[in-house]
């Protein structure tokens, strides 16, 4: 079944966050107080309302308690976005996400129930640093406990022209492959004898520090 989302604010988060729901094909209502903005997003959203966040009738009339998922994109007004989130989980909505400027935003946004508070800036800021430092590491699931998956491309050829069997990737590296891939083919759980490529990325699973030092071997 299809999810519902609701979007406050209509600034350069919350409108990305509309564009790729919808570009996905979601239903999202969007709610904005500023009817330019609101008339903008008229024809993209599957809803587009004019209102007050901190208005509670207004929020009851709309029915957000019935959204799966209602995301506070109120940046610079601080004192909208936190009393956004306080009558959002006050009416019944399961899943706030609420977005924060700065880390006592963060903080207050937590104590006052935001179920999910995310720093866009931070998090990509902190994703970009990641793919600087680590740019043969493509992507990278933090699996808990200190574990992780990892898709690692080979561009050294130390690791190229040789078997998995040959490579022992995990006793000398403490990794699984999980796959691999290349331009032309998708091998998953290869067998031993799987020859490694210049270009062929591997989907490992293993610790993250494994992982971590792995990339760092291949470049
Ligand atoms: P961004 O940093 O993502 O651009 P902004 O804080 O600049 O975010 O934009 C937030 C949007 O939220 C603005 O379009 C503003 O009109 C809207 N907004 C702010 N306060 C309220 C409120 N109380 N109710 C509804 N919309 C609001």
């Amino acid at each position: 079944m299809k999810q519902t989302y609701a979007i406050v604010g209509l600034g350069r988060f919350g409108s990305s966050l509309l564009e790729s729901l919808i570009d996905a094909d979601q239903e999202v209502l969007v709610i904005d107080k500023n009817p330019t903005l609101v008339e903008n997003y008229m024809d993209i959203a599957t809803h587009a309302v004019i209102a007050d966040a901190q208005d509670e009738d207004a929020l009851r009339d709309l029915d957000l308690a019935s959204f799966d998922h209602v995301v506070v994109a109120i940046g610079h007004n601080q004192q909208a976005s936190i009393l956004t989130t306080i009558l959002l989980k006050d009416i019944g909505v399961r899943h706030v996400i609420a977005k924060a400027e700065n880390n006592l935003h963060a903080r207050v946004l937590d104590k006052v129930g935001a179920d999910q508070v995310v720093r866009p800036e931070n998090e990509m800021a902190h994703r970009l640093a990641e793919q600087l430092m680590t740019p043969n590491l493509l992507n990278f699931i933090d699996l808990g406990d200190k574990h992780s998956l990892g898709e690692i491309k080979i561009g050294n050829l130390r690791f190229a022209n040789k078997t998995i069997e040959e490579l022992d990737i995990r006793k000398n590296y403490g990794l699984n492959i999980i796959a691999i891939r290349s331009e032309d083919r998708v091998v998953i759980t290869p067998e031993p004898d799987e020859i490694i490529q210049v270009g062929d990325v591997l989907t490992v699973a293993g610790e993250t520090k494994d992982v971590k030092h792995f990339e760092s071997l291949v470049a």
